[in-house]
This record gives C-alpha cells, sequence and structure tokens, in this order.
C-alpha cells in the first residue's frame, strides 16, 4: 500500500481540536497515510515571534499536501494572515469550495449544490495599500492627479490587481474541476460594468477560455445580480468562478445557505502543492470546549483524498459524515433545533459517530 504522507497544521483556537477529530476520520478510511505536525498560528507566534514557521513552509514544500486548521489573524495589527502567507509563498492560486446541503441540514436552500472556485493571489487581496498621511500615498495621489484621477488627500488607497495570466488559470481550473466532477455548467461571476479594466478583463478571458470547452455551459452574472439569484434559485448555478475578493464573500454566502460555516469545506491549489482547510475560522470563544462542528474540516479532508487520487475512500468518508448529519442524532449544537440542545455531541463525539458509520458500510 503506498503511504502519502501530508504536513498536519493544527491551527490556533478551535483548530487542535477540529484536526484532532478529522486525522482521526481520515485514519479510519484505511488510507496510508504518514502526518508531519506542523505549527502555524497564533500560539507559535506567542511563543517564536512568528505565526508561520520556516520549518512549517518546508514542511509543505516537501510533501506537497497539507490540511489545516484555522488560524487567529489579529483585525487591523499584528501579524499578517497565516493563510495569505501560504498562498502567497506556494502560489496556491485555485480556493475550490463545494458548498452542498446534505439531508438533515435545516437551511432554506435544500437544493444548493454549487462549487465556488475563488482566485487566491490578486485582486484587493494583494495586500497593495498606501496608508492616508504616508510620503507613498502622496507620491501615488500626485500620480493620479496627473493623470486626471484625483484622489481626496485623506485617503487610504489600495490597489486590485487583476491580470490576463491569473483569471486565465482560475477559469480554467474551474473548467477543468466541472469536467473531472460531472457538472455541466460555469458561471464567471464580476463587476465589469464598473471596473473596465480589473473585472472587464476577467470576463474577456473567461469568455476565452470557455470557448475551448464548449461541452460544458458557460454564463456570466454581475456580482450583485449573483447574490441575488443564489438565494432566490439556487438550483440554476453549478461551478461559480470569481476574483479573489467576490470569491471571499460569495464562499461565506454559500456556506450560510448549506446551514452554517460548520459544513462549508474547502481546498487551495497550486502549482507546487496543495493545503485542504475548512472556510471558518478559528472559533476562539469555542476554544478547548470540545463543542464546534468538524464537519467542514473533515469535508475538507474528503477533498483532500480525492486529490491524491483516493477517490473510492473519500467516497466512504463523505456518506459516512452525510449518515451522521441525516441520522441527526449524534451532531454538534449548530446541527440541533436550538443551541442550547442537551443532546447535541461535542466535537470528538462527531468524530467517533463517523467512525462507528464507515464500520458499518
Ligand atoms: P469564525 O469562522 O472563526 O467564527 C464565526 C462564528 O461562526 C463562530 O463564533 C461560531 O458561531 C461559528 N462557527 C465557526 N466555525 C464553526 C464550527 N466549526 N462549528 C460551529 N460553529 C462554527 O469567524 P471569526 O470569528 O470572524 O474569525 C475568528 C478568527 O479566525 C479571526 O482571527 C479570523 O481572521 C480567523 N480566520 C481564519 C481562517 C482560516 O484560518 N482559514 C478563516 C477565516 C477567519
Amino acid at each position: 500500500m503506498s503511504v502519502h504522507e501530508i504536513t498536519l497544521i493544527p491551527g490556533d483556537g478551535t483548530g487542535p481540536e477540529l484536526i484532532e477529530a478529522t486525522r482521526r476520520v481520515l485514519e479510519q478510511t484505511g488510507v496510508g497515510l504518514r502526518w508531519d505536525e506542523q505549527p502555524a498560528g497564533a500560539d507559535v507566534y506567542a511563543e517564536e515571534g512568528t505565526p508561520f514557521p520556516d520549518r512549517t513552509l518546508e514542511s509543505i514544500r516537501r510533501t506537497k499536501v497539507g490540511i489545516k486548521g484555522p488560524t487567529t489573524t489579529p483585525v487591523g495589527s499584528g501579524f499578517r494572515s497565516v493563510n495569505v502567507l501560504l498562498r502567497q509563498a506556494l502560489d496556491l492560486y485555485a480556493c475550490i469550495r463545494p458548498c452542498k446541503a446534505y439531508e438533515g441540514v435545516r437551511t432554506r436552500y435544500p437544493e444548493t449544490d454549487i462549487v465556488i472556485v475563488r482566485e487566491n493571489t490578486e485582486d484587493l487581496y494583494a495586500g497593495i495599500e498606501f496608508e492616508q498621511g504616508t510620503a507613498e500615498n502622496r507620491r501615488l495621489r500626485d500620480f493620479l492627479a496627473d493623470v486626471g484621477q484625483p484622489v481626496r488627500e485623506d485617503a487610504g488607497i489600495s490597489i486590485k490587481p487583476i491580470s490576463r495570466f491569473g483569471s486565465e488559470r482560475i477559469v480554467q481550473a474551474a473548467f477543468q474541476y466541472a469536467k473531472d466532477n460531472d457538472r455541466g455548467k460555469v458561471t464567471a461571476v464580476h463587476k465589469a460594468n464598473i471596473m473596465k479594466f480589473t473585472d472587464g478583463l476577467f470576463l474577456e478571458v473567461s469568455r476565452e477560455v470557455a470557448r475551448r470547452h464548449p461541452e460544458v455551459e458557460f454564463e456570466d452574472r454581475i456580482v450583485d445580480n449573483l447574490c441575488n439569484q443564489l438565494v432566490s434559485r439556487p438550483e440554476e448555478y453549478d461551478v461559480i468562478v470569481l476574483p479573489n475578493l467576490y470569491g471571499d464573500i460569495v464562499s461565506d454566502l454559500g456556506a450560510g445557505m448549506i446551514g452554517g460555516l460548520g459544513l462549508a469545506p474547502g481546498g487551495n491549489i497550486g502549482t507546487r502543492a496543495a493545503m485542504f482547510e475548512a472556510t471558518h475560522g478559528s472559533a476562539p470563544k469555542y476554544k478547548g470546549q470540545n463543542r464546534v462542528n468538524p464537519t467542514a474540516l473533515m469535508l475538507s479532508g474528503v477533498l483532500m483524498l480525492r486529490h491524491l487520487g483516493e477517490r473510492d475512500p473519500a467516497d466512504a468518508l463523505e456518506r459516512a459524515i452525510a449518515a451522521v448529519i441525516r441520522k441527526g442524532e449524534h451532531v454538534t449544537y449548530d446541527l440541533k433545533p436550538t443551541r442550547e440542545d442537551p443532546t447535541a455531541v461535542g466535537t470528538s463525539q462527531f468524530a467517533d459517530a463517523v467512525i462507528e458509520e464507515m464500520m458499518s458500510q
């Protein structure tokens, strides 16, 4: 049996509990997995002064596949987001987030079965910012005034780069995902009516890539209209490809539509490595309470197994998770009718129930 070596990053907040539950169910699939556990996030920052030590990056470069618990990012100050650092260091350009409403979950949108493909490296997330009052900000404003685009002197300025290269590879990844997973349609999302040279380019390139894949239906939507339509007619959507910022926002919308953040998995895939993690954050208020839902991270593990070519064990794990949710007995508080439901189980008991389902399949 071949053994896959995987970088395992517990993260911080509720991350270590979620990773432990996920590691246990992945091991139960029978796939040969060897873990290289490495730190990232607020806890290692407190000890070593960096949220993302070199040894963690070296491990992922070597194993090429990782699974990660969430990590806290301080708002406004402190260190930069580990996730943004990771995506940039490893060029993890495609973020794939399936949003499927499993039977048994309370949602107004039970028909939802979409896959969000978010560009991960460009757009306003590139981190190109000019703080108001600085010399750089002044020089940029002088330039903008010269080209007839004056900006108020008390303005902070962010730059939104969207390239032909970045758009081409993300749209291509969306079509490839559609083909590999028997999905019939790709929708490209933009605001090209307002941002002609950035979103306009994304749309133009999307149309070019679509012409190379005539067997997959293609359409485009303006992002505000997409949000409206997603919550009115979710069944009309399939694979949705978006630039970085819209992808971030629509991912959380998708998570809400399928029953909450506790259920939304993700994978960040690049040319040199792939990193799998839930859409949600570190939920620090629940840290150490064995309370939060491990489904999103477990389903990220399912995506990881598929990425490794282990499709049958991946399907078996997904079926087991779906069965636990459908039965609704051994599930966490967020899947119960009320948050205070005394029959809710903890993170690790949810993992026990998934393991039991797998053993009885
Ligand atoms: P969050 O996703 O951590 O939590 C928001 C709320 O969603 C929680 O209070 C909880 O009610 C619910 N929730 C989240 N995960 C859940 C789960 N598994 N089960 C049940 N309920 C769950 O968002 P936040 O509070 O805005 O962010 C906390 C920290 O996480 C921030 O520092 C943020 O920067 C970081 N973050 C990290 C990642 C990542 O590591 N990939 C992603 C998003 C946010």
